[in-house]
């Protein structure tokens, strides 16, 4: 994509700005993202230090990866191009008394301004919501240091995740409002993987994020069939 300024899709952006008001409200459409937290979380400890690190967080809606990251001690920048969600993360970390940097920004614009300038970088949720993740990979890449980490996760494009993530999660259990994942943009473990080596990104690990509808809770998992977690490292050379 030659011009950073488009790979944005103002109707994706929109449904999150509908949902900015509730996104801390821990029983309504954002309880998903609250519940798989604590594990996400856990596997981006598993793999890097948080401690003193300059961590980004791409797409981070209401912040609630961010301010996991700046509680266990990270020195964390969010972007998002949703104005409401960003309000709302502003707001959260003012009253929980946390330092966030928040910017409106796309992957690719930051990437221009602050190449090479973070330890690790976030994207979590917002690949199957941009026109070209593929250019978000690569903005992500550029923005971390060498040997720095990367951490991703989206949905599979696999029948299961169709029946979980769609039909399952926004039309039988109501989790999700009608709408908000498009099947078509779900991305496979091998696109993801092929996509990030293009990026100069080793894979490091991959693991799956598995919901039990009858426990009603989140695992990691061997299956990475709906939605999954990845690890990259930044090539040294
Ligand atoms: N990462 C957060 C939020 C996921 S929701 C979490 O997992 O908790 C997806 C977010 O991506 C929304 O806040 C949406 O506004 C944002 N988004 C969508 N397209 C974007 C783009 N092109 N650039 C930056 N943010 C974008």
């Amino acid at each position: 994509m030659s011009n950073t300024q488009e790979n944005v899709d103002p109707a994706e952006v929109a449904k999150f700005e509908a949902l900015a008001n509730g996104w801390w409200d821990l029983e309504g459409e954002s309880k998903p993202l609250h519940e798989i937290n604590p594990l996400r979380l856990g596997f981006i400890q598993q793999h890097t230090k948080l401690k003193d690190k300059q961590i980004i967080d791409v797409g981070c809606g209401g912040g609630i990866l961010s301010e996991a990251l700046v509680k266990e001690g990270a020195n964390v920048t969010g972007i998002d191009m949703g104005k409401l969600p960003l309000d709302v993360a502003k707001l959260h970390a003012l009253e929980a008394e946390l330092t966030i940097d928040y910017q409106q920004s796309t992957a690719e614009q930051k990437a221009e301004q602050s190449a090479e300038q973070y330890d690790a970088v976030t994207c979590m949720e917002m690949l199957e919501h941009v026109p070209d993740p593929v250019s978000v990979i690569k903005a992500c890449a550029q923005l971390v240091k060498p040997g720095g980490d990367v951490f991703l996760s989206t949905l599979n494009r696999h029948p299961k995740a169709y029946l979980f993530a769609v039909v399952g999660a926004e039309y039988i259990m109501n989790m999700l409002p009608k709408g908000t994942h498009d099947y078509k943009k779900f991305i496979r473990p091998s696109e993801m993987a092929s996509w990030c080596r293009q990026a100069g990104l080793n894979v490091k690990n991959m693991t799956g994020l598995s919901y039990n509808p009858f426990s009603k809770t989140y695992s990691l998992s061997d299956d990475v069939s709906v939605n999954y977690l990845v690890h990259c490292q930044k090539v040294t050379d």
